[in-house]
């Protein structure tokens, strides 16, 4: 690895991408079929990366049991830990050099500040920060239960555009480790993205999401950083994911901009959500998959939505 210098894809390249942090449940089995599918009849190459950033939640044995649990739903990937292929480590944990590459490349640009504020906002970052679901009936906007929290730019003062400009005495500017890094988002600009299942997108960086963390002061690159890393070295050119990450997306966007990676293209899936509208989470146990094969379920009752939840 060691470098983040990509080069476009010949054909489509989509992924999935579980945290594994718990079971997966029917709103996952029904976005990565979406992604499985668009792989297929692409006739592109899908890959299997394992997102576990978030080192106190996640599992091995989560891992495994994703894949399991994926396979018996009869998806396929032809690249990841288990499969090899040519951009690997497909595990987020053992790709650490490549995004130091990133944060600096970010660094020497001048869009990031080191930010002393809360643990709250800085811990939230490993995780992809998902929003809450709301039903059809109900609206069409998504409501933020879990989005990272809107930064009011507290820290932005302690450095300029300019890296040389002082930053606080903790920052190290040789190493990301130590100093939680934020990146500063141009405020007013609109991000858009013709999205491939839902249509016309808009969010306004500092209106709908303020400075997002890049990197935690304990050693990490946040989700965004590393999502947005993996999917321009892995050469994805689809990302199929849940609808509770559209303004994740125009987060991304603009860090490939800042990156100079190009954009995937963005296709993200309703979701699943009870009957209170509150999207699938870890509290669903009982709509794991794991639990709905115990209870004798088929791979054609999940994905055909003969379950009690709405779509
Ligand atoms: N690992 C992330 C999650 O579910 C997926 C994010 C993505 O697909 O970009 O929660």
């Amino acid at each position: 690895m060691g470098s983040i210098r990509t080069t476009p894809a010949t054909g489509y390249r989509g992924r999935l991408a579980p945290s594994p942090t718990g079971y997966l449940h029917v709103g996952h089995a029904r976005t990565f079929w979406t992604a499985y599918q668009r792989a297929r009849e692409a006739g592109g190459v899908l890959v299997m990366r394992m997102e576990d950033l978030d080192l106190e939640r996640s599992r091995t044995s989560f891992a495994e049991a994703a894949m399991e649990d994926l396979r018996w739903l009869g998806i396929r990937w032809q690249e990841g830990g288990d499969k090899g292929g040519p951009y690997g480590p497909y595990v987020q944990s053992k790709r650490r050099s490549v995004y130091v590459e990133a944060w600096r490349r970010l660094l020497e640009h001048g869009y990031l500040y080191p930010c002393r504020c809360s643990r709250r906002d800085i811990d939230s970052a490993m995780a992809a920060p998902h929003e809450r679901a709301q039903s059809e009936t109900r609206g069409s906007k998504l409501d933020i239960l879990d989005d990272e929290p809107m930064y009011p730019g507290t820290c932005r003062h302690l450095m300029g555009r300019a890296p040389q400009l002082p930053g606080p005495a903790s920052a190290n500017f040789e190493k990301p480790d130590g100093t939680n890094w934020r990146f500063r988002v141009p405020d007013g600009v609109a991000v858009e993205f013709a999205d491939g299942k839902l249509g016309p997108q808009r969010f306004v960086a500092g209106v709908d999401f303020g400075d997002f963390v890049v990197w935690r002061r304990d050693g990490g690159p946040s989700y965004q950083l590393a999502c947005v890393v993996d999917d321009a070295t892995m050469r994805i050119t689809e990302v199929v994911r849940g609808a509770d990450l559209l303004k994740s997306t125009a987060r991304q966007m603009l860090l490939n901009e800042a990156l100079g990676f190009g954009n995937p293209a963005w296709y993200h899936c309703r979701l699943v959500v009870d009957h209170n509208g509150r999207r699938l989470a870890k509290r669903h146990d009982a709509l794991s998959l794991r639990a709905l094969r115990q209870r004798g379920l088929t791979p054609m009752n999940i994905l055909a939505a003969e379950l009690p939840v709405e779509v």
